[in-house]
């Protein structure tokens, strides 16, 4: 991830409820900001420990529109988003409204629905 796809993905996830995980070393572990910790130091297999912990506490990537638009959807505010950032305006089917533009270029759903959720649209 570029660094202004995941600045535009921990904002989506913050204004969608969804959970972001920062991960650094403190003094003998790795700590995660929801309060996990790797249990590195009671595994049989320290190494795998470590990785299972990044894993576990990685952050979803929405570079893809479609992971933006099933978020969209968990929250029940897709249909809203569709009609906001459809050329038509008018329409409310989902199927036939997301511009063309924000599914070929990553990142672009991302950036207009941090937009969307922050209520900055004005058109
Ligand atoms: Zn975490």
């Amino acid at each position: 991830m570029t660094s202004e796809i995941e600045s535009l993905s921990r904002e989506f996830a913050k204004l969608t409820g969804i959970e972001w995980h920062e991960v650094s070393y403190k003094v003998d572990r790795y700590m995660c900001s929801c309060g996990a910790s790797d249990p590195h130091q009671e595994s049989n297999d320290p190494m795998a420990a470590i990785r299972n912990f990044m894993d576990a506490h990685s952050n979803p990537d929405f570079t893809d529109a479609r992971e933006v638009i099933k978020v969209l959807d968990e929250i029940g505010r897709l249909d809203e988003f569709v009609v906001t950032c459809g050329a038509l305006g008018k329409h409310s089917r989902e199927d036939d409204l997301i511009p063309v533009r924000y599914v070929k270029t990553p990142g672009l759903m991302l950036a207009e629905a941090v937009t969307f959720m922050k209520g900055e649209k004005n058109d």
